[in-house]
C-alpha cells in the first residue's frame, strides 16, 4: 500500500477530508491547524506527498521554495500584522506526528510561543 493512501494531509489535499482552507494553487494547500497553538496557526502542505523534510531532494526544491515564499502573504492575510513563526517538525525526535511534509505558520497578538511549540 502506498504511504499516501492513509495520509490525512493527502486526503485534505484531495478534498476527501474537510479543512478550513485559506489558500490553494497547483503546488500547495494551506489550511488552519485543527488544534491551534497560537491565535493564528496555519499548515502549508505540498500537494505531492513526501514524508518529511528529511526525504526531500533536489526534486522538491522548487515547491519548498514556493511554499516558503508564500508564507508571509498567508500570515498577513490571516492577521499576523507584527511577525510570525515558521516551524517544520522532522522525524520522531523532531516531534513530527503527521508524515506528510508540512510547514507550521504561527502568530497573532501576544501569543506566548515559548514552550508551546507545535
Ligand atoms: P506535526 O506534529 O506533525 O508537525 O504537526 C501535525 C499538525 O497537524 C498538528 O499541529 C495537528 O494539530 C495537525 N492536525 C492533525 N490532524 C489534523 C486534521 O485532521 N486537520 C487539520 N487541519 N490539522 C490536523
Ligand atoms: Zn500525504
Amino acid at each position: 500500500m502506498n504511504a499516501r493512501d492513509n495520509c490525512i494531509f493527502c486526503k485534505i489535499v484531495a478534498g476527501q477530508l474537510p479543512s478550513r482552507k485559506v489558500y490553494e494553487d497547483d503546488d500547495m494547500v494551506a489550511f488552519h491547524d485543527i488544534h491551534p497553538k497560537a491565535p493564528v496557526h496555519l499548515l502549508v502542505v505540498p500537494k505531492s506527498h513526501v514524508d518529511s523534510l528529511a526525504d526531500c531532494g533536489a526534486g522538491e526544491g522548487e515547491v519548498l521554495a514556493r511554499m516558503l515564499l508564500k508564507v508571509p502573504e498567508l500570515a498577513r492575510a490571516a492577521g499576523c500584522t507584527n511577525g510570525f513563526r515558521t516551524v517544520i517538525n522532522t522525524g520522531p525526535e523532531g516531534g513530527q506526528v503527521i508524515y506528510h511534509l508540512h510547514l507550521h505558520v504561527l502568530g497573532g497578538p501576544r501569543h506566548e510561543w515559548k514552550g508551546t511549540l507545535p
